[in-house]
């Protein structure tokens, strides 16, 4: 039999992992990814702000995976689960069995303006041309206008990685965050919010919440109220999107993601299971887990156990995921909920860099961001 895993990061990663040991060397494993290297998502921040680089938050995919798996550095075009069938820019591949985890990319959700002017960081080429961006911005101005659309998770990270560059560039830092929703990171408890409003305030950062871009002419903003932000260094991190979209009877939800069953697999295509980002999975309360990398991780490994148990003749098992929980550093404090408990602060900042670094493929990597955590200066701003 031939299996397919397409995409090489911590769902694929982990789904080859388990089918390497689990099924026998009879049948054929191919991953396919468009590079041949893996990436640290959450470290694209840290790029951004030349905390950490390219070496720090990559590894080669082939180091990763179990040598039976073979490795095709090759572009998806297209998926048809109707015909299993894989479609890429060098080749067709029929599939026996697939696993779908291709992540998430950027979504502008129609917006069009100037589009190749606008920043983006949902991969490293991404991360490393915001920072290339924002330092050839700066070079001539004194004082910097930089908006985000979008004020979630990575909206904030983003907005604190660029303070931080353009604070050590010894810039006057205006930050604009703008976001649809009424509140920010509506999920956070009163103390929480109370305690990032704090250190927002002593940011200067400025919150435009049930607000939206209307126009972006390439240097000025205009906001739904009107507003009118004039030469704006802009980056767009309002949604998330799937890369491509299969051909198949399945149900998504509107971001793209598709909903698989307990077992994580399509009600409709038996031999096709979906792990991490692109998959809409419902945790224990009922709602979709976020996308993060502890779903992604887990759900990887569990579709790679699945296949291989439906392989070898053995019962299939529900998912049930746990959840670790999350932080978000912001620059000269962090939030988020580990195990249950809330954590606030500049230890939250530590912890982000050491939970990566444990992520993180390899003990040189590790070490990078361990020594990115004790280098940090925790300045006041
Ligand atoms: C800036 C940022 C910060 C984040 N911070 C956090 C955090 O702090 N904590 C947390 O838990 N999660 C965080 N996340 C989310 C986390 O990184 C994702 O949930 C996780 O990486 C998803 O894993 P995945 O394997 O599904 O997809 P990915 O890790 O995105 O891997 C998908 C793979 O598919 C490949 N691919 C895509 N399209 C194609 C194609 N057409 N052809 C071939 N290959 C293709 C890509 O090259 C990539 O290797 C962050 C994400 C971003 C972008």
């Amino acid at each position: 039999m031939k299996i397919f895993i397409i995409g090489g990061g911590f769902a694929g990663i982990n789904a080859a992992k388990e089918m390497g040991k689990s099924i026998s060397n009879e049948h054929s494993i191919y991953l396919i990814d468009k590079h041949d290297y893996t990436t640290m998502l959450p470290n694209l921040p840290e790029v951004v702000s030349g905390r950490l680089t390219k070496e720090d938050i990559t590894e080669n995919i082939e180091k990763l995976i179990p040598s039976r798996v073979k490795m095709l550095k090759e572009e998806v075009c297209d998926v048809n689960f109707e015909e299993n069938q894989i479609t890429t820019n060098d080749n067709v591949y029929k599939y026996d069995y697939l696993v779908f985890a291709l992540g998430s990319t950027t979504n502008f959700f129609g917006f069009k303006d100037n589009i190749d002017k606008i920043n983006v960081l949902d991969c490293l080429d991404a991360a490393q041309q915001v920072r290339i961006n924002f330092l050839k911005h700066i070079e001539t101005r004194e004082e910097v206008n930089l908006v985000i659309s979008g004020a979630g998770f990575t909206g904030i990270e983003l907005a604190c990685n660029l303070y931080d560059l353009g604070k050590k560039k010894g810039k006057k830092m205006n930050v604009v965050m703008v976001d649809l929703a009424k509140k920010v990171l509506p999920m956070l408890s009163e103390k929480s919010s109370n305690h990032i409003a704090k250190k927002f305030e002593t940011m200067k950062f400025k919150f435009y919440i049930d607000n939206q871009i209307k126009q972006f002419d390439g240097e000025n903003i205009t906001l739904k109220n009107g507003e009118i932000i004039k030469d704006a260094f802009f980056c767009w991190s309002s949604g998330v999107k799937m890369p491509l979209k299969p051909i198949g009877n399945f149900e998504a939800l509107p971001d793209g993601r598709i909903i698989v069953d307990e077992f994580l697999k399509l009600t409709n295509y038996s031999n096709v299971f979906i792990a991490g980002d692109a998959a809409a999975i419902k945790g224990s309360d009922g709602r979709m887990l976020r996308r993060a990398v502890s779903f992604s991780e887990m759900s990887g490994k569990h579709v790679g156990k699945n296949i291989a148990a439906k392989i070898n003749g053995t019962e299939i098992k529900p998912f049930k995921p746990i959840d670790l929980g999350w932080i978000i550093p912001m620059y000269i404090t962090s939030v988020g909920e580990v195990m249950g408990v809330e954590v606030r602060g500049r230890k939250g900042i530590f912890m982000h860099y050491v939970i990566c670094g444990l992520k993180n493929y390899n003990l040189r990597n590790f070490i990078h961001e361990v020594f990115a955590a004790i280098k940090y200066p925790f300045t006041r701003a």
